[in-house]
């Protein structure tokens, strides 16, 4: 096993038998942060490890929801689910890079059912993109990036803020950061300009609000650059 991870044994909300998960160590030498919040550390990436999955019947989730009592009707609709689905999961100590996208794709194959709510599913497909970030699948990276910003978006319209520590004006950064990344000045921009034109965000949450400035001044750069370019051919 990796010197970064331990094991521990859990019960499945599932099918309720015992199963091992590996989680990881806490401290972890961070290499730097990109500005959708993807942390890269020193030789490990904890995001391979993020997705629980039950050896026995392959439900898998975030420790979070893994942990958490299901409701009844939910649990036998995956319950039903996984019998059509004769799912043949083998444990590992050590995941690798085609073990952790799996279990990713697993993970997000049961939010609708667990009726997860769409700040979840942003979540989920960041993460992903992250994976694919650190494997160099550029294009594989984009569609999940993609795909977490519109989740976003929806959940800014539709879901009540704050989520856990995430607040709709952190949400909206992390949009701003995902389009940025993606080359979308225009969006980014649309995103950032909602954080820095409201005062109340300054004085409320000054983190968030200087990191929106920050990336703001970058696109302002970036749009230069880019309008430059246009000019010249
Ligand atoms: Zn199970």
């Amino acid at each position: 096993m990796d010197k970064h991870c331990f094991m521990v044994e859990k019960p499945c909300p599932v099918c309720m038998k015992t199963t091992r998960v590996i989680k990881t160590r806490s401290r972890l030498v961070v290499e730097k942060t990109d500005e959708d919040f993807c942390v890269h550390y020193k030789e490990f990436n904890p995001y391979y490890y993020k997705i629980w999955v039950c050896e026995h019947c392959g439900f898998a989730a975030d420790e979070k929801t893994f942990l958490t009592k299901l409701p009844e009707r939910t649990r036998k609709t995956i319950w039903d689910f996984l019998a059509q689905k004769k799912l043949d999961i083998e444990f590992t100590e050590e995941r690798t890079l085609p073990d952790a996208i799996a279990s990713f794709q697993l993970a997000i194959s049961y939010l609708d059912l667990i009726h997860a709510p769409l700040s979840k599913k942003a979540s989920m497909h960041l993460q992903l993109a992250w994976i694919y970030r650190e494997s160099g699948d550029k294009e594989l990276e984009e569609e999940y990036m993609h795909k977490a910003a519109d989740f976003y978006d929806q959940s800014l319209s539709s879901e009540r803020y704050p989520i856990g520590p995430l607040t709709d004006t952190a949400a909206m950064y992390v949009v701003g950061a995902i389009y940025y990344r993606l080359g979308d000045y225009e969006k980014c921009a649309q995103h950032l300009s909602r954080i820095i034109g409201d005062q109340a965000v300054r004085t409320r949450e000054p983190q968030i609000f200087d990191k929106a400035r920050d990336l703001w001044a970058d696109v302002r750069e970036e749009k230069k650059k880019t309008d430059a370019a246009a000019k010249k051919s």
